[in-house]
Parts: structure tokens; C-alpha cells; sequence
């Protein structure tokens, strides 16, 4: 496609990604961010080996790998002390060294943006996008910036402004709601008495399908090169997130259950002063029938919002900039961009979401026996040596089809 101008809405890892994809391709591109800057928000994130794929490609693996903490396995026990998740990328079987990387958000989001500063763009922060409205010339993008309402034209809009986005066409909106349960999480120094932890694995502690601890070495923040950081989740239902700030909120009680289900956890639960310290996550599920139309693409979270349950977020949004950005310099219009990005990315995309469905319930809800089926099938399910891999390959983020 001849030089676009490109506005891309929301400066996280889709929006970032995305912006220096199309930037290589010469294209004058906008990224457009309510936040004034790129703070240290948010906490681990887990880039799987898909991600890893897409880091690569983008040229930024090594700037990543000097924050990240490598991961090369998923191991869950329940309560007893047996262990029912052992996923590992070694069971794909690969030519290729396969591995992921607990990150903390702000680091991604660092790593991306320092590739984008080494591309010709223009960067809008501290812009609240509120409306896109569209002819068939272009889009015009409605933001706010220092309270004063602005109009720009562009000649297509990514809008990649995350979960919560009200800016996708609703007309291509199937579903989109606030997924019932959530976290708390908070991340800490990785500290020495914390040993079993420094491991290249995600652990998972679970009870019945209602309770499930996880914690995730995440490596370094920007800005601190000498502390390395972990990031830990206790999964609840949203309803009663709202308890956990209150007075009455039985923190002592709390920590027993956590440290009685995890003991080699105590060294950082006995150190929590306040619940406060710990803040909630909300996700939402979000199904979309196509991701483009007219002028205006989706991408990232805001085109398939998801449970965390299989860690996909952030892979899935880099693997969505790459495919769009492949789309754009193989196409002369956007009806062909979304319809080839469309393409290339729904098989992953459905599996994904079909499998998020699937599995959440079996690791947060209280459906009677739920647990207990994930205790029974996962340990059968990794005596199979084909769907050893197949769980591996689904972890690792590289499904595009059942089979
Ligand atoms: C503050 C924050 C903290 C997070 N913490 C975690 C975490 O701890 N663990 C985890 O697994 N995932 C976390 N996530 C989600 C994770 O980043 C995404 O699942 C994944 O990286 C996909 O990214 P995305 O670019 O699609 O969306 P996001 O990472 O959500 O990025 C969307 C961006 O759009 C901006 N934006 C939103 N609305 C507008 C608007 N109207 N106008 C302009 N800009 C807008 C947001 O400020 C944000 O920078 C967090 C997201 C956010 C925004």
C-alpha cells in the first residue's frame, strides 16, 4: 500500500508493536495514549513461546530478555501436595530452543516502546480517544487532550486500546462481557528466602475449582537492574473484591489459608501489612465476528479479550501486530487488510477463546465437581504422550486449529 496515514489507539503491547511494524513499512503512523506516559503499572505478564516468536521478529528478544525471568514450565499441585498441572515447552518436541519469560507489563511496554522511538512516528499522550466515525475516505479520530475536544482525520484506525475498549464497531461486537471472577496481585522482591520460587516455572497452588494461588518470576522493572521481582495471584470471584477493602476484611484469616496451602509462600505473606496492598484484576471475554471494517481494524485485547487462565494476552496481541502489519504491506485497501488479517489470525484466535471457555470454569467458579474432573483428567492427560504435547503446544500460544 502506498504511505497511510495510520492512527493507532492505546500504547500497550498491541498498540506498540503495531506502530513499529507499519512505521518500517514508511507509513506515517499516530499512536494515541490516554496516559500521559508510560508508567509502571500492571504486574506479571507471561510471554509465551508464540510471543517469543514475535519479539524476535520485531528485533526486540534481547532488550527483553535482560528484564525478563525465563520460564520453561507450567507446574500445578492441589492441596494434597500432588501435582496435576506439568506442562513443559521441552514436551513439544521443538528443533528450536523453546522457552517464555515472566515479565513485568511495564517492561514489555518498555522493550516495545524503544523500538518504536527508533521509527518516524508521532506520539499523542495523554489523549482520551471517545469516538472513531468513518467514511469511505477516512476515519476521523475524537479525543480529548487538557480538557479540549479535537478532531483528526486519518486513513485508518487500529484501535488497540485494550479490554475494556468502547471504541470497536459494535456492529462486529458478538459478546462482550466482565468475566465473573478475578485476582488480587500483588509483586515483590524476589528475595533469598524465597528459593523455590527462582525457578524457571510459573507454580499454581489450587483447592477445588475456587481457589488458586499462582506466583510468576517476573525479572527486572525499568529503572531497577539489581531486584528481581515476583508477581503473585489469588484468584476470587469480582463480587468480592469490593470486601477486600473494607475494615472488617479478615486479612490474618486470609493469610492462613495462603500460607496453609503454601507454605514456602510465608516469607511474603507474613510481610503483607494491609490488603490494600494487594489490588484487584478484572477481565472481560470478548467476541468479535471480524476485526476490521471500513477503516477501523481491532486488535490486541480489545479484539479478543480473554480469562488470563492461559496466559495469552500479550503473545496474542504481538502475534496480532505482526499479522496485520504483513497484511498491510501485502494488500492496496483495508477491506483486503481485514479480511487477510482475518484469515491468518481466527483459527488461533477461536481455539483460544473456545479453550479459555472451556478450561476457566475448572480453575475459577464453584461449579460442584469441577475440580475434582481437572484433578482426574490433567494427570491422565500428561500420561498420553499426544496430549502431552497438544498441551504444550496450547500453553505455548501455537494452536491454530483442534488438530
Ligand atoms: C494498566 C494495565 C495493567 C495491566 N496489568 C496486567 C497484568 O498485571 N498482568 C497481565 O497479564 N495483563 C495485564 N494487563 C493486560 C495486558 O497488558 C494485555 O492483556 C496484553 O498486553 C494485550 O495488550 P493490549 O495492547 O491489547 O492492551 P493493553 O495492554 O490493555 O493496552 C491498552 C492501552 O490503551 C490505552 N487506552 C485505553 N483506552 C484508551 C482511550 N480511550 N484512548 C487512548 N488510549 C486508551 C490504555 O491506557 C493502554 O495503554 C494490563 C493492562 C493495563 C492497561
Amino acid at each position: 500500500m502506498k504511505q497511510q496515514r495510520i492512527a493507532i489507539i492505546g500504547a500497550g503491547t498491541a498498540g506498540l508493536s503495531a506502530a513499529t511494524l507499519l512505521g518500517r513499512q514508511g507509513h506515517n503512523v499516530t499512536i494515541i495514549e490516554r496516559a500521559k506516559s508510560l508508567t509502571t503499572v500492571g504486574a506479571g505478564i507471561l510471554l509465551q513461546p508464540s510471543g517469543i516468536g514475535a519479539l524476535r521478529e520485531l528485533g526486540c528478544l534481547e532488550h527483553m530478555q535482560q528484564y525478563g525471568h525465563r520460564i520453561d514450565a507450567l507446574y500445578g499441585w492441589i492441596k494434597s501436595g500432588r501435582a496435576i498441572m506439568q506442562v513443559e515447552y521441552a514436551h513439544l518436541n521443538s528443533d528450536q530452543e523453546l522457552f517464555g519469560l515472566g515479565a513485568h507489563r511495564a517492561a514489555l511496554c518498555h522493550v516495545l516502546d524503544t523500538a518504536l522511538s527508533a521509527v518516524p512516528h508521532q506520539r499523542w499522550f495523554g489523549c482520551e480517544v471517545s469516538a472513531i466515525e468513518q467514511s469511505t475516505h477516512e476515519a476521523i479520530v475524537m479525543f480529548v487532550r487538557d480538557g479540549q475536544i479535537h478532531r483528526e482525520a486519518f486513513d485508518a484506525v487500529l484501535v488497540a486500546n485494550g479490554s475494556a475498549s468502547q471504541l470497536r464497531p459494535q456492529s462486529l461486537v458478538r459478546y462482550d462481557r466482565q468475566y465473573p471472577w478475578g485476582a488480587m496481585w500483588l509483586i515483590r522482591p524476589l528475595t533469598d528466602d524465597l528459593a523455590s520460587l527462582n525457578k524457571p516455572h510459573l507454580q499454581q497452588r489450587y483447592d477445588s475449582s475456587s481457589v488458586m494461588l499462582g506466583a510468576l518470576p517476573t525479572g527486572y522493572v525499568p529503572g531497577d537492574a539489581e531486584t528481581r521481582m515476583l508477581s503473585m495471584f489469588w484468584s476470587l470471584p469480582v463480587s468480592e473484591m469490593s470486601h477486600w477493602q473494607t475494615e472488617s476484611f479478615d486479612l490474618q484469616g486470609w493469610k492462613y489459608r495462603v500460607t496453609n496451602l503454601w507454605p514456602e509462600l510465608s516469607p511474603l505473606i507474613n510481610n503483607i501489612k494491609s490488603q490494600s496492598e494487594l489490588l484487584p484484576a478484572t477481565y472481560r471475554d470478548v467476541i468479535m465476528s471480524r476485526w476490521g471494517t471500513g477503516r477501523i481494524g481491532v486488535i490486541g485485547d480489545a479484539a479478543h479479550a480473554m480469562s488470563p487462565q492461559l496466559g495469552q494476552g500479550a503473545n496474542m496481541a504481538l502475534l496480532d501486530a505482526s499479522a496485520i502489519a504483513q497484511s498491510v504491506a501485502t494488500n492496496d485497501n483495508w477491506e483486503s487488510v481485514w479480511e487477510q488479517f482475518h484469515a491468518s489470525r481466527s483459527g488461533s484466535i477461536r481455539f483460544y477463546q473456545i479453550m479459555s471457555r472451556l478450561l476457566t470454569p475448572m480453575f475459577q467458579s464453584n461449579i460442584v465437581g469441577a475440580g475434582f474432573l481437572r484433578d482426574m483428567a490433567l494427570p491422565i492427560a500428561h500420561m498420553v504422550p499426544w496430549l502431552r504435547r497438544q498441551m504444550a503446544e496450547t500453553v505455548a500460544g501455537g494452536k491454530q486449529k483442534w488438530i
